[in-house]
């Protein structure tokens, strides 16, 4: 069933270069609101991530009972860690007009189209494979052991590319940011999203007076 809000999954194999194209896209102008929601994690902090903002970063344990309570819309192990999605956060945004974003793996994509099938899914692809390891490289957040790691996993994550709406390559970053602000204003203006955010303007226009 369409909701006011668009909820909408971005994929992309670590290094891609999504988290600054939603960074940049949360900065564009916006008629609607826009929301990127928050994921829980029990990876470690990188320098520079707060919790609560870029992730909210709980214990092997703790994540284990949230899904026993079935608190999560989606979750998957990723580099052996868990993530995963809370479910109250995005009806409630979703009911309120606001758009959700989900940054997630293949995985949680494929989890959240059963539940919601009018999601939409973007995949975020490098240009190259050369490009992705030198920006995996230049981050320098990550060991040569985790690199190595993080490219076995690109491709893993990027073998399930058929599986998303619209892909993007990320190559010129502002030709990237403006093919995702085109995804959001066309789905935006889909028929089922204009009925769902105009319900008074279709009925005044089919009222018989
Ligand atoms: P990172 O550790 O680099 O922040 O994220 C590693 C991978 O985990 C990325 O592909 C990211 O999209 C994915 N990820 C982050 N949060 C979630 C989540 O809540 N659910 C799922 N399924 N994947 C997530």
């Amino acid at each position: 069933m369409a909701t006011p809000g668009n909820l909408f999954i971005l994929s992309a194999p670590s290094g891609a270069g999504k988290s600054s194209l939603i960074t940049a896209l949360l900065k564009q102008p916006n008629k609607r609101k826009l929301q990127v929601s928050v994921s829980h994690t029990t990876r470690e902090p990188r320098p520079g991530e707060i919790n609560g903002e870029h992730y909210h970063f709980v214990s092997v344990e703790d994540f284990k009972k949230s899904i026993e309570q079935k608190h999560f819309y989606e979750w998957a192990e990723v580099f052996d860690n868990y993530y995963g999605t809370s479910e109250v956060a995005i009806d409630e945004q979703l009911a309120k007009g606001i758009d959700v974003f989900l940054d997630i793996d293949w995985q949680g994509a494929q989890q959240v189209r059963m539940k919601k099938p009018d999601v939409t899914t973007i995949f975020i692809s490098p240009p190259s494979r050369a490009t992705l390891e030198d920006r995996l490289r230049k981050r320098g957040q990550d060991s040569e052991e985790v690199i190595a790691q993080r490219m076995a996993q690109a491709q893993s994550e990027c073998s399930h590319f058929q599986e998303f709406d619209y892909i993007i390559i990320n190559d010129e970053f502002e030709q990237a940011l403006a093919d995702l602000v085109t995804i959001v204003e066309n789905q935006r203006l889909k028929r089922s999203q204009q009925v769902e955010n105009h319900k008074d303007l279709f009925k005044d226009l089919l009222a018989n007076d």
